[in-house]
């Protein structure tokens, strides 16, 4: 299955060329074009999937297993203290590209903020409430 016109199909599926850090039958991991840090990369399956909700519950499995691969090899060869991983669905979560991607993101010990948030301050009844919304 294809993404008419999906670049993240074209880069996975070798037909534009890009920084390749890993590739196997399945996925291609390469260095994003704009990196939020030194080595930051982007797991891609070569199959189109447009966010997590479409992700077959196996290749979830695989993203997360080549996640730590990825992440155990970039922490020897880059010296990288911290690692996130991003994976953002739906362009209110800041996806750009509709090309299921995970986002690989070496952290270095420079004080640097990514990803970050302001803590809010629910109350009790508040988070039950919210508990009973998600699992009614
Ligand atoms: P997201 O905002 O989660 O959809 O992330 C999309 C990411 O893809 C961004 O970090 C972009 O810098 C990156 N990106 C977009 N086009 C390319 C490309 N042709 N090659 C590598 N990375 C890309
Ligand atoms: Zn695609």
């Amino acid at each position: 299955m294809r993404g008419e016109g999906c670049i993240f199909c074209k880069i996975a599926n070798g037909e534009i060329p890009s920084n390749t850090l890993y590739e196997d039958e399945g996925y291609r991991v390469i260095l994003d074009l704009g990196p939020a840090t030194k080595g930051h990369a982007l797991i891609l399956p070569k199959e189109h999937y447009a966010n997590l909700y479409e992700l077959p519950d196996e290749n979830c499995a695989e993203v997360l297993k080549l996640a730590k691969k990825m992440a155990v090899r970039m922490k020897e060869k880059l010296g990288c203290t911290g690692m996130n991983l991003v994976q953002n669905n739906g362009e209110s979560a800041g996806q750009t590209v509709h090309h299921f991607h995970m986002h690989l993101i070496p952290r270095y010990d420079d004080g640097s903020r990514i990803v970050s948030w302001t803590p809010g301050e629910p109350s009790a009844e508040e988070l039950a409430r919210i508990r009973d919304t998600i699992c009614g």
